[in-house]
């Protein structure tokens, strides 16, 4: 380098990212509160976005918000003079999503049941969510303006998932409400003051700032449009900021009500353009030094996600549990369990919370009946939990979810396999099932002496193919004579990776010289695979 008069500059990219990752800590006098930031979830139907227009609505009504809101994923109301901080997206298949690439926005999650019709599938699912992030949570029974409403079955219900009122006893906030009718909302936005204000929500204003990407699209007369989710100090218009593999500059900045701002401190939602691609939801955003800094961070970034997938690195399996506790790396095996009836689903939950280990608990995250699904896959990938399905499959989305975020899916069809597996793999005992998959077979023809690399069989491929490199047996009258590799495989005089049926190929088995006409070559793979019974 020194002869081309360059200059070489070392940086540990590793280290780099590693003091990027690491989580900061502030001072407890640099702290100061935060707004809370809410997500709403529940069931299909029982109100959540209206729910959010209402509350939106109203804080424009009264004068809050001034000019037209638009939708940036997030916005803000003032409430007893304190702000409070709506992710605009609501349901757990988004807020899981967000949690499985790391991210950590919502502090409450308000779940909403509708009265009229009560708990359902994916209100449980809505909880279980909620509850395997630890966010707390506060329930808004809605649409109490119908006259179907009852209030008490639902609460009845809650009890169940441990979600009991305060006036049973119990410490979780029930609001009633009607999106509708514009009932109850200032009721839900004082029960939230007030869960937040236990939960005393703080962070460091005067520092760099870091946040989540919420959403981002291309706006074709603006570019890239991000919307980050302030967490911790202050963006300024004019940081460089990275995100995963974007990289860029604040070049402007607005709220949600597309006002222009300079800045925005924790918990604020800022959309901003100036990021050179569109960054990931959920994706960490951070300011570095200067632009050439955030473009070097965020390339090594993009290159490095390419070679090894993220979400591999974070999927835990359940070969791997035993390796993970003896690193002491898994404290607790979550698992997410589907069954096809509440009977196998309810014997088979008791059977694995069963299980003792010593140092390990069997948590059961969420548990339901029906398939696998793909908010399932995006709870387990969030919460590094293995999917066990019993007499249920994943659907093909799920299926292709779970193979992209790397997610473990056993499906079983006996209960006793399935605490017998668990079992074994938290003592590390679990061996990886192997089947074997024939690819096809050869009839040997006629044979050939090479002097330098012994007998080749000139063969016809009867069925399947034959590939080099390929395990082999020879079956001579149906026994199996010699197990061993196809060496080499040529068409004519050409080596060749693999043969199809109906062809003619020369073949040389590693290591066996003693084959004769008629021998026939089983040409096989094992390959591992998910435990089935
Ligand atoms: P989401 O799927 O949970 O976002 O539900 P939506 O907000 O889209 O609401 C579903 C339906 O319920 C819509 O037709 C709403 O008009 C209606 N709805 C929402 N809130 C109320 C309410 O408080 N009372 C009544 N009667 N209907 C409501």
């Amino acid at each position: 380098a020194g002869d081309f008069s360059r200059e070489i500059e070392i940086v540990h990219a590793a280290d780099e990212e590693a003091a990027l990752e690491t989580e900061a800590v502030d001072a407890a006098e640099d702290l100061e509160s935060r707004p809370a930031v809410i997500t709403v979830m529940g069931h299909v139907d029982h109100g959540k976005t209206s729910l959010l227009d209402a509350i939106r609505d109203t804080a424009v009504a009264a004068g809050e918000a001034g000019g037209i809101t638009q939708h940036i994923g997030a916005y803000q109301v003032r409430h007893q003079g304190k702000l409070v901080t709506f992710i605009d997206t609501p349901g757990h298949a988004a807020f899981t999503a967000m949690r499985a690439r790391g991210a950590k926005v919502t502090d409450i999650a308000a779940i909403v049941v509708a009265a009229d019709d009560g708990v359902m599938p994916q209100t449980i699912e809505a909880i279980d969510h909620a509850k395997a992030a630890g966010v707390p949570i506060l329930i808004v029974v809605n649409k109490i303006d119908k006259p179907e409403a009852n209030i008490d079955r639902i609460k009845q219900q809650l009890t169940e998932y441990a979600l009991v009122p305060e006036e049973w006893g119990g410490d979780t906030i029930f609001v009633e409400a009607s999106a509708k009718k514009r009932i109850g909302l200032e009721n839900f936005l004082d029960m939230l003051l007030l869960v937040a204000e236990v939960a005393d929500l703080k962070a460091n204003p005067k520092t760099e700032a870091s946040g989540f990407i919420i959403e981002s699209r291309v706006d074709p007369g603006r570019g890239v449009v991000a919307t980050v989710l302030v967490n911790r100090g202050t963006l300024h218009v004019g940081d460089a900021i990275v995100a995963g593999g974007a990289s860029g500059r604040v070049r402007a900045m607005r709220d949600f009500k597309g006002e222009t701002l300079v800045s925005g401190g924790p918990s604020t939602p800022v959309e901003i353009i100036g990021f050179d691609e569109l960054p990931i939801a959920g994706e960490l955003c951070r300011v570095v030094k200067d632009e050439r800094a955030a473009r070097a961070l965020a390339g090594r970034r993009a290159s490095r996600l390419k070679t090894e997938r993220l979400a591999r690195e974070r999927s835990l399996t359940l070969d791997e549990v035993f390796a993970r506790i003896a690193a002491g790396k898994v404290l607790d095996l979550n698992l997410v369990v589907k069954a096809d009836v509440q009977g196998s689903l309810e014997a088979l939950s008791d059977a694995l919370l069963k299980i003792q280990h010593p140092e390990v608990k069997v948590r059961i995250l969420h548990s339901g009946v029906g398939g696998i699904n793909e908010s399932d896959i995006m709870l387990a990938a969030a919460s590094e939990a293995i999917i066990i399905g019993f007499n249920v499959r994943p659907s093909q989305a799920a299926q292709t979810l779970a193979e992209q975020e790397g997610v473990d899916v056993r499906t079983y069809q006996v209960i006793y396999k399935v605490t017998e597996d668990v079992t074994a793999a938290l003592m590390g005992m679990l061996k990886p099932e192997y089947r074997e998959v024939v690819l096809g077979q050869a009839e040997v023809r006629a044979t050939f002496k090479a002097s330098k690399v012994g007998t080749i069989a000139g063969c016809m491929v009867t069925k399947g193919i034959m590939q080099r490199g390929a395990k082999a047996r020879v079956l001579r009258d149906d026994v199996v004579v010699h197990d061993g590799r196809i060496g080499s495989l040529k068409r004519f005089q050409e080596d060749a990776r693999e043969v199809q049926e109906g062809f003619e190929c020369g073949i040389l088995l590693d290591g066996f010289n003693d084959v004769k006409e008629g021998d026939v070559f089983e040409a096989y793979e094992t390959r591992e695979v998910a435990r089935e019974v």
